[in-house]
């Protein structure tokens, strides 16, 4: 090689194997994760050949959480976050309690000191940014009363973390490691010991609090300011480079100046960007890099794992798993349940949650250098989190199979909790109603009593209007959908409902197919749209099918799947330009671009 290039070489193999490890998961039916995982393990220092530089891989990853934070705060509001505060808080106050005490009383069974039962036990409570924002993405429950929980619980869990990374310098003294009297490696997120417990804590809240007020006074009227300056320049490029900017530099200047979180301030970003249509759109497509970043996470992970010490650590990693994949999920199971949320909310907010990752490293490496922890809890957090993050997809399906049968139990023993409506932010007593919903977040979705019906999927630009006209025209139809927002809107309209994700089983058997006449497409992705088609067909192979789509490609896939129209947003675009410039209808149906 003519001259040294650790950070290609990284990006390269790190790429590169996913991709091969992630594809050859994939044909095996196992979640392309474990395939990431692997990849890291393979360019990790722990087996031989070529070793990725872990320090590079460690700050792509960081990129990676950046980008995804931001991409979540473009889905969020400031309201929606502070609707979820009743439960948030105190879940997320009592999970880290519950699990620091598991993860201590370990501890002093392997014999450490109280400190590193500490240290150890804070380690195994917080949850992975990562690994959370990708298993709700990947089953579209972002935007989900439930999946705002989540977001909120870990934003919690992010703020109590960066308290615990600001405290345990000052108090390593007390807890019997060694006190640190510089800096540690992130920058001014330590403060001297000098100050005395109370102190830094109120300094570090100082902090936070002033980080958010300048976000909200100062952000506010800046970041959307610089957005519009830029558009009026009408380069795309420009705008998606502010927007970029925008996402990392707030980033970056939280952590640096305020101390806050990397996640946390591009979670910041992204929710002062989402208040505007415009730059919300724009900077969604400029998240592309998110995925790649993201899978680069995974592979750091893998390379900090060394695979022989599952050998020599046998029991203390089953214990440590079992802290983290049972006893934490346990504990949100019955928070979330005692503050009268469904079933099905509570079995996801604890599958979410029952994992570790970066945070856990990071603590790992300071108790480590603080001499607080000895290196075997490094080694059992790292093996509890790589081992975690390789069964959440599992527990995922785990809750599936559990909820019918808690489900019958609860029946048995409760009388029917009434399902409650969808709400904006509510007093915080009322926390129940908010998000719990009665259109099917607690169980598989009621099948409709609509026959010789249509089934109309997605309501947003297009299909709000293809409804309307349903309406108008009185024919029987019912709406899926899978945001709540929409949700709630549909029900104002008196409009029947299926929640979900159209492209899944349950959900869209619910909309009785079989016995429908017509299924409207109107969502844009047309790979969901086509498996949809697909399902449409074999349930019904007389149901008239319109869908939706972008390209002639699309138009193509969609109408080789069955469906038989195919109506090609750009072109009906063009029609009603031509008709307004010529003042007449263009002869043709076919394609006015041909
Ligand atoms: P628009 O592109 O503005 O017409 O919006 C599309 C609408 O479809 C949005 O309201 C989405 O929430 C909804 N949507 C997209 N994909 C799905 C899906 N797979 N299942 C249910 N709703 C969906």
């Amino acid at each position: 090689m003519p001259h040294d290039t650790p950070l290609i070489a990284t990006i390269v193999a790190g790429l590169g194997l996913a991709f091969v490890f992630g594809a050859l998961a994939n044909r095996f039916r196992i979640p392309p994760l474990v395939g990431y995982l692997v990849a890291g393990v393979l360019v990790g220092p722990n087996t031989p050949g070529f070793v990725a530089d872990a320090g590079l891989a460690n700050e792509l990853a960081e990129i990676g959480v950046i980008l995804l934070m931001f991409g979540v705060g473009l889905h969020f509001s400031l309201k929606d976050l502070l609707s979820v505060r009743a439960i948030a808080v105190p879940g997320a106050i009592v999970q880290i309690g519950f699990a620091t005490a598991l993860g201590a009383g370990l501890a002093w069974m392997l014999g450490w000191s109280m400190g590193a039962g500490l240290v150890f036990g804070l380690a195994l409570s917080v949850a992975s940014t990562v690994v959370l924002l990708r298993a709700l993405q990947e089953r579209r429950l972002i935007e989900t009363g439930r999946g705002r929980i989540a977001v909120g619980w870990l934003i919690v869990e992010d703020l109590a973390m960066v308290m615990a990374l600001v405290l345990l310098p000052a108090l390593a003294g007390v807890l019997g490691g060694q006190e640190q009297t510089d800096a540690h490696a992130s920058g001014l997120l330590s403060l001297p010991a000098s100050y005395g417990i109370w102190g830094v804590v109120g300094i570090t809240l100082a902090k936070v609090a002033a980080f958010v007020a300048v976000m909200l006074v100062v952000g506010r009227r800046v970041i959307p300011w610089i957005l519009h300056y830029v558009a009026h320049t009408g380069s795309r490029e420009l705008f998606r480079l502010a927007v970029l900017a925008i996402a990392l530099g707030v980033a970056f200047g939280a952590a640096k100046l305020f101390g806050v979180s990397l996640a946390l301030g591009a979670f910041f970003a992204g929710m002062i960007m989402s208040e505007s249509e415009l730059s919300h759109r724009a900077a969604e497509e400029s998240l592309p890099l998110r995925d790649a970043f993201s899978v680069l996470f995974f592979v750091s992970v893998g390379m900090l794992f060394d695979p022989f010490s599952l050998i020599s650590n046998g029991w203390p990693i089953l214990a440590t798993l079992a802290i983290i994949v049972i006893g934490k999920s346990l504990a949100a199971f019955v928070i979330v349940i005692a503050f009268g949320y469904p079933l099905a909310t509570a079995l996801m907010i604890s599958a979410s949650l029952a994992q570790i990752g970066e945070f856990s490293f990071i603590l790992a490496e300071l108790g480590v250098g603080l001499k607080l922890l000895p290196e075997q809890g490094r080694d059992l957090i790292l093996a509890g989190a790589i081992l975690s993050i390789v069964l959440n997809p599992l527990m995922f399906l785990a809750i599936d199979w559990m909820k019918p049968w808690l489900e019958a139990r609860a029946a048995r023993t409760a009388p029917p909790v009434e399902a409650k409506p969808v709400g904006p932010a509510t007093e915080p007593g009322q926390v129940a109603s908010v998000v719990a919903t009665a259109n099917g977040e607690d169980g598989p979705p009621p099948r409709t009593s609509l026959t010789n019906h249509a089934i109309l999927i997605g309501y947003g630009r297009v299909g709000s209007l293809v409804g309307a006209s349903l309406k108008e025209a009185t024919l029987p139809f019912l709406v899926i959908e899978d945001a709540d927002k929409t949700l709630a809107r549909l029900k104002a309209d008196g409009i029947e409902t299926v929640s979900g994700n159209a492209a899944n089983a349950e959900v869209f058997a619910a909309a009785n197919p079989e016995g429908a006449k017509r299924l409207i497409l109107a969502i844009p992705n047309a790979f969901e749209a086509g498996q949809i088609v697909m399902r449409a067909r074999a349930a019904n192979p007389g149901i008239n099918v319109i869908a939706r789509a972008h390209s002639d490609a699309e138009v193509e896939h969609l109408k080789g799947l069955g469906a038989d129209t195919v109506i090609m947003g750009e072109r009906e675009i063009a029609r009603g330009i031509v008709e307004e410039v010529l003042g007449q209808k263009p002869s043709a149906t076919e394609p006015s671009a041909a």
